[in-house]
Parts: C-alpha cells; structure tokens; sequence
C-alpha cells in the first residue's frame, strides 16, 4: 500500500492542516514545548549543563535521561489522549520522534518499556509505553525485551503521593527473570515525573547485570522557574 495514503491525515491539534507522517502539522510541531534546555545528563531536569544538586546527593541507578518534550500544553493532553483515549496514532508520532532525536546518538543492545501491572492493563487495555518502544525497536533495529522485567507490585498512581511517597511505593515493584550481562539498555516510558519508577526499574536491570541504562521518555516534568 501507498505509505503516503496511511499516513495523510489532518493535524492532531489544530485539524486544520494535514499532519502528515507524524499526525502534526509542521507549526502545531514547532510550538510543541521542546526540552531542549541545558540540562542535567543523568536526570534531564534543567541546568547549566552540569549534573544536578539531587543526582549528586542520590546517585541514581540510571546513567542518563532523554526527554523529548517538557510535560506542559499542549503535550500533556496529547498525552493524557493518548494514554486514555487509545488514539494509538500518536505511538507512532512518538516513537518517530525519539527515533529521530535521541535514539542515533546512543549505543543501546536493548529496548525495555516500562511495564505495567497486570492489573493496570487490564483497566486500561494497553500498555502505553510498550506501544512506543515497540515502534522505536522497530525504526532502530534495536532489540525489543517486554518480558524479562515485570511489575509485581500494584501501586496507586504516583500522581497522588508525595515525592517521599513515591519513592517508597515503588520499592521492590518490579522483577527481572532475564540475565541482562553486559547489557546497555534504554528504558522506554511516556512521563518522567520524580524519576521514581525509572530508578527503580533501573536498580532492578542493573541487579540483573546491565552495565548501562538510560531512560528515554516523551516528556518530564519539569520545576516552574
Ligand atoms: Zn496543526
Ligand atoms: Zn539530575
């Protein structure tokens, strides 16, 4: 089939233009809100360039974090729409994004979406991050691991703790079956917020032997200055 008939749509945000092969016109992209800021290597939160007050307090166990866009309008409802609403177009957009930006520039043997509780997916009958990271395995020749890490813990959403909370709610949410020696993996997720489900996963990849793992995410949270 013609690839130009699949993906001429109009734009997701302001239907009035095609979206082509991203879904979004080539202004609403533009005015996405980029994280393109100095930022902290390891935890991607704004910098001057150099390593973060909080990462060198607390080391975390992921060695370094992408993110493609800060978690404001209008992404956060493309988000929230896609996370919810199921519009599964925009796995595509997403992963076509961190393909283009933040996947070539690193050395990476493995994919792992952040997984979801069984129960979650249940509820909401996919699992957001492994639609993404699927597409990015894909685009990158990158091996594709959804099974090795599972979470064995269910835990409310981290929108409704404290940052202290959080931490403690995710201790011990996920197990690695898989030997992963050597291994350099990106961890794929839709939100970075206080980083701490990333840092655990991580803690648990790199208890398995990884020797590397960065997180690769559409957008984070970012302070308010
Ligand atoms: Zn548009
Ligand atoms: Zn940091």
């Amino acid at each position: 089939m013609n690839s130009r008939l699949i993906f001429k749509q109009i734009c997701t945000l302001c239907a009035n233009h095609e979206g082509g092969e991203l879904s979004l016109c080539p202004a609403c992209l533009a005015d996405l809100p980029w994280h393109s800021a100095p930022q902290c290597p390891q935890c991607a939160i704004p910098t001057d360039g150099s390593i973060c007050g909080s990462c060198l307090s607390a080391t975390p166990y992921f060695d370094a974090s992408y993110a493609l866009f800060a978690y404001d309008y209008p992404l956060d409802r493309l988000l929230q729409h896609y996370k919810y609403q199921e519009t599964l177009h925009l796995a595509h957009t997403f992963a076509t994004l961190l393909s283009n930006q933040v996947a070539p520039k690193q050395h990476i043997d493995l994919i792992i979406p952040m997984p979801m509780h069984r129960t979650r997916i249940k509820e909401r009958g996919f699992n957001q991050a492994l639609e993404i990271a699927r597409l990015v395995a894909k685009q990158n020749n990158i091996k594709l691991d959804y099974t090795s890490a599972i979470r064995t813990k269910y835990t409310p959403p981290q929108a409704s703790l404290a940052f202290k909370d959080r931490i403690k709610n995710m201790r011990g949410a996920f197990n690695c079956h898989g030997n992963l020696q050597g291994f350099s993996i990106a961890i794929v997720d839709d939100v970075m917020t206080t980083g701490a489900s990333l840092n655990e996963l991580a803690k648990t990849l790199k208890q398995a032997g990884a020797s590397h793992v960065e997180c690769w995410v559409i957008a984070r949270t970012l302070p308010k200055s």
